[in-house]
């Protein structure tokens, strides 16, 4: 194959440097440039341009650079960029222009970024990506750590007995937006770090974020044992040993990247616990200057911030201590303390007994900490209050700061196109001011619906597409035909759940009457139907039950394909269901949503929210722009239950069929439409990336970087 840069004509040579920064990805324009390239290409690849870029002819190419509209938008574009990758405009270097030399340094055990780059499962890792891009757009000082997982998170495949199968697929590294990280003197960057007695290394790559980057240890490399090579070959998956060995690997190996790096952050974040060994890293390299345990641990503390994100017990890591002594025999020493106090660091009880929790680490050894959403910083403040025996409840230092997503990246091109119209170019950058978004008063009812139709359309056409590229490949049989969405109708009122299937989501709950779901479903003038999606954890047994129950709907004749199970769950289809259906449902256990992100990403969208009040939906709904099932909090889980499935039938079968079924003379839904507008106007600003990542900046980053 003829090297990109070789290929490629000189009046359009910045393609590629284009292609590597994922900056496209998230602009509209860049995106465009490159659909205009080769259509078919475009979605044959996944939107991905490296791969497109490669697979073009150099003839194809040579026609783009002799056709002026596409030349008049490359210019478009690379003016744009230029623009983008310079500092002095942006937020932070206008509102905190003295702290532009600082560093933040975001470690994350995930990162999702763009399809094409396939290292994160779920919430987690989209909030990593959407918070390094929203970094980008305001200028933040801003360096991520993460893996690159050769073979990613799995991907789902369910047959037509309905257990979920993991695929594994090798990525080629070669055909992703990535590239060796280069040390300042062009030698590659390679790291090490001592794994119970054996030196492991790690190669780094960089991936371009706008004007950040990542750096994403990798341990495939031929210096490591084939024992080792696999530590970092998938996400998720392995054992208890395997997990602290990356986690030391992220933590302490981070660590040593920034160094060889020649970058000395002011502030160190752990998205999650994961990282947290990095705490411990920081303080042996200031004791081993000479400082003491106790002030390297102030001096430590004062530079670290910690979110943790789930009130799931079994979502924080813990390791048992003889496992922990395993790995970190004589790191003790090395920092000046005893075994027992090491130990104590992160020593808690857990139901087995007491263990080494990461959670418990970084709260202890971290300055600040946060919760993702008002509701969720309560749970901590209550769960965690033991960490601090001497504070009552409410005085347990962990905030709330709400999520966000961001805006650029899930929001559908045709609202951005008519946002630009109607709402004047400059809400791309105020998009976190509710002012902005009074002006969607100017758009009519029936401009709103037709562009929600639009999108509903997309949506079906891209499931029946999808179905039939894997029928024609002779992947499915008619079974899987059928439940994937073939006979969805594009006029139904059209219910999206799409998640993690985890059990406390409770995905069946809506199964939960069956007679009176069907009844709903099967109504010849007001039908109903639901679009599920979403993998199980490999090893969850109970979540891929519940695959299993919902795939058996969707097989089940008398429910008549109004139930879709759509395989494979991942950031670019989410994009077609968040924009796409009428509505989004929403059903977690309360409260074990910490908060959700989806339904932001729609409501973003103009589809409302069906939701348990729980996470982000406690501060998001307003009586206008959606419908929340708010009961009592009952230990008794099936009474609960029962309890909430009812208040989500009477909830449809009331209110939500009724209004989007009532259509004005010219068919448009007056009712409905005025609710998308609310959603998007009241939910749009206040849950976006920037608001987010303004707050960690005045309430962690700035506060950490003067301490
Ligand atoms: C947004 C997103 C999630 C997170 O959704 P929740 O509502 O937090 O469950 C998970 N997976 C993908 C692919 C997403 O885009």
């Amino acid at each position: 194959m003829i090297p990109i840069d070789e290929k490629i004509p000189a009046k359009i040579s910045r393609l590629s440097e284009l292609a590597y920064n994922l900056w496209w990805s998230w602009t509209l324009e860049a995106r465009e440039l490159f659909r205009r390239l080769d259509f078919p290409l475009w979605r044959k690849t996944q939107h991905n341009p490296v791969l497109m870029l490669q697979e073009l002819s150099p003839e194809r190419l040579e026609k783009a650079a002799q056709d002026a509209a596409f030349i008049r938008q490359y210019n478009k574009v690379m003016l744009m960029y230029d623009r983008e990758m310079t500092n002095g405009h942006s937020w932070f270097h206008t509102e905190h222009a003295d702290s532009v030399d600082k560093t933040i340094a975001y470690f994350s055990f995930e990162f999702g970024l763009h399809n094409s780059l396939p290292i994160y499962s779920g919430g987690l890792g989209i909030l990593s990506g959407d918070h390094a891009k929203e970094a980008s757009d305001l200028g933040l000082p801003f360096v991520g750590i993460g893996f690159m997982y050769p073979q990613g998170y799995f991907r789902q495949r369910i047959p037509s007995h309905g257990w979920q199968e993991a695929v594994y697929q090798q990525l080629d590294m070669g055909q992703t937006a990535i590239k060796p990280a280069l040390l300042p003197d062009g030698q590659d960057l390679k790291v090490s770090v001592n794994l119970a007695g054996r030196t492991v290394y790690a190669r780094v790559w960089q991936v371009r974020v706008g004007r950040i980057s990542l750096y994403l240890l990798d341990t495939d490399v031929d210096d490591n044992d084939p024992w080792d090579r696999e530590l970092s070959a998938r996400l998720y998956s392995g054992d208890s040993e395997m997990r602290i060995r990356q986690e030391i690997m992220l933590g302490i190996g981070g660590v040593r990247v920034l160094r060889a790096l020649g970058i000395n952050p002011s502030v160190c974040h752990m998205n999650e616990g994961h990282s947290a060994f990095l705490l411990l890293e920081c303080i042996r390299e200031n004791v081993s200057q000479g400082m003491n345990f106790d002030d390297a641990l102030k001096k430590v503390q004062a530079q670290t911030v910690f979110t943790t994100h789930t009130p799931v017990p079994a979502g924080h890591d813990t390791f048992s201590f003889h496992m922990v002594e395993n790995y970190f025999n004589g790191f003790w020493d090395e920092i000046g303390i005893s075994r027992e106090r090491f130990l104590g660091l992160g020593g808690h009880e857990e139901e087995w007994g007491m263990a080494f929790n990461m959670t418990v680490l970084a709260l202890r050894l971290a300055g600040k900490s946060n919760a993702v959403s008002q509701l969720h910083g309560e749970v901590s403040r209550r769960m965690w209050q033991e960490v601090w025996p001497s504070n009552r409840v409410k005085d347990v230092p962990i905030l709330g700061i709400t999520n966000g997503v961001h805006v650029p990246t899930w929001i559908s091109s045709d609202w951005h196109e008519l946002f630009d119209k109607t709402l004047g170019p400059e809400w791309r950058s105020r998009h976190d001011d509710p002012a902005i978004w009074q002006r969607l008063a100017d758009i009519s009812d029936r401009e709103l619906w037709e562009v929600h139709l639009i999108l509903k359309r997309k949506l079906m056409g891209f499931l029946r597409e999808r179905v039939r590229r894997s029928w024609v490949g002779g992947q499915n049989d008619p079974t899987q035909v059928l439940t994937s969405g073939t006979l969805l109708d594009p006029d139904a009122l059209t219910i999206g759940f799409a998640r993690r299937f985890a059990t406390y989501k409770r995905a069946n709950l809506i199964f939960r009457d069956f007679e009176r779901l069907q009844r709903m479903l099967l109504d010849i003038h007001r039908p109903v139907q639901i679009i599920f999606a979403g993998k199980a954890h490999p090893a969850d047994d109970p979540g891929k039950a519940l695959i299993q129950q919902i795939y058996n709907m969707a097989k089940n004749n008398r429910l008549g394909g109004r139930i879709a199970f759509v395989e494979d769950y991942d950031m670019h289809m989410a994009r077609y269901l968040v924009q796409g259906v009428d509505v989004w449902l929403n059903t977690p256990r309360r409260p074990r949503e910490a908060s959700g992100t989806s339904g932001m990403k729609a409501s973003l969208n103009g589809v409302p929210n069906l939701s348990v009040m729980d996470g982000w939906w406690v501060e998001g709904y307003n009586g206008a722009n959606g419908w929340a099932i708010n009961s009592e909090e009952n230990t008794d889980h099936n009474m609960q239950d029962e309890k909430d499935a009812n208040l989500l039938y009477q909830l449809l079968e009331d209110e939500i069929v009724p209004l989007y079924y009532t259509r004005d003379g010219d068919g448009v839904p007056r009712g409905w439409s005025e609710l998308m507008r609310e959603a998007i106007r009241s939910n749009a600003h206040q849950f976006s990336m920037r608001r987010m990542v303004k707050e960690y900046t005045t309430e962690l980053y700035l506060p950490a970087m003067n301490d």
